[in-house]
């Protein structure tokens, strides 16, 4: 066996993926039919105007509409990935190691998110990462109303421009925030919403997943059917 497939495995089987089938179905990129590959250029206007760099301006590259332009954030982590991406994530806020290179999920349970991301068959680059706020609360804290308030306007407007087929919050902050309840994950999860014209399919945070391994089950679960949506159209 390669070295590359053996490494691939052992991806699948941290994040609990029961092996692999020969159903080409199983194989085939959710994305393979629609081209939507990496977008590395300019990105155009959707059909209501609006634009991730119109966003990303409007947010500024020095945003002081709430209190954590004072309290260390090094920098605004706007979000990454395709601009016509079906499949969108959304976590809380930037960690520090976002905070220092301007991604989301660059720290290590972002580095399980991308696992996640490959064991349905995609890659980074084939779909939209953005966070609820777009700052990083100090020590990691959880985003406070106010912070909340200011920013998912933006996240709103990337949801509208990108029009997902599928978005998954990660972890109990994100799904709380889209779908403005204070259930616990664990009742959010496992369900499915109409969330702006796409399916929401809430699951746990990769950084619960790293103190938690044995989630990796439902977050499996949950992946398969987000594979299932994308696939079936
Ligand atoms: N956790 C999040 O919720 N978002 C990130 O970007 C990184 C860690």
């Amino acid at each position: 066996m390669s070295r590359e497939l053996a490494d691939h495995l052992k991806y699948f089987a941290e994040i609990g993926v029961e092996g692999v089938s020969r159903d080409p179905q199983w194989r085939r990129r959710p994305f393979d039919s629609d081209g939507a590959a990496a977008s590395g250029g300019l990105i155009l206007a959707q059909d209501n105007g609006d634009s991730l760099e119109a966003i990303r301006t409007d947010i500024g590259p020095d945003c002081r509409r709430c209190k954590l332009c004072t309290l260390g954030r090094s920098q605004i982590v706007f979000g990454v990935g395709n601009a016509k991406a079906r499949l969108m994530f959304v976590g809380e806020a930037p960690g520090e190691e976002e905070d220092k290179r301007g991604e989301p999920f660059v720290g290590r349970a972002g580095q399980l998110l991308t696992k996640i991301i490959e064991a349905i068959g995609l890659t980074r680059d084939q779909v939209y990462i953005a966070n609820v706020i777009k700052c990083r609360p100090p020590g990691n804290r959880n985003p406070d109303g106010d912070e909340v308030e200011q920013c998912e306007p933006f996240l709103f407007r990337q949801i509208d421009v990108i029009k997902p087929r599928v978005i998954v919050p990660l972890g109990k902050f994100a799904a709380q925030s889209l779908l403005k309840t204070m259930d616990p994950i664990t009742r959010l999860r496992g369900r499915q919403y109409d969330y702006r014209g796409a399916a929401l399919i809430p699951t746990f945070h990769p950084a619960y997943l790293l103190r938690n391994p044995s989630a990796k089950r439902e977050v499996w679960e949950d992946m398969k059917k987000v594979r299932a949506i994308l696939q079936s159209e």
